[in-house]
């Protein structure tokens, strides 16, 4: 495994899904790649805090 450069469909940067997080997400049993970067995930948990509902999954 190595790192992956990845691309986050909300602000468009260019992130890095590390191997640890390629093995979490492993251990986790999730098929996708993450879509958004760390900065926005954030922001998305935050807001989801905000409105206390449950998120779908990505
Ligand atoms: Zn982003």
């Amino acid at each position: 495994m190595e790192d992956k450069t990845l691309v986050c469909q909300d602000c468009g940067k260019e992130f890095i899904f590390t191997v640890g997080e390629q093995q979490f997400y492993k251990e986790k049993g999730f098929d996708n790649e993450p879509k958004r970067c760390k900065e926005c995930r954030d922001k998305r948990k935050a807001a989801r805090r905000a409105s206390r509902e449950e998120a779908p999954a990505e």
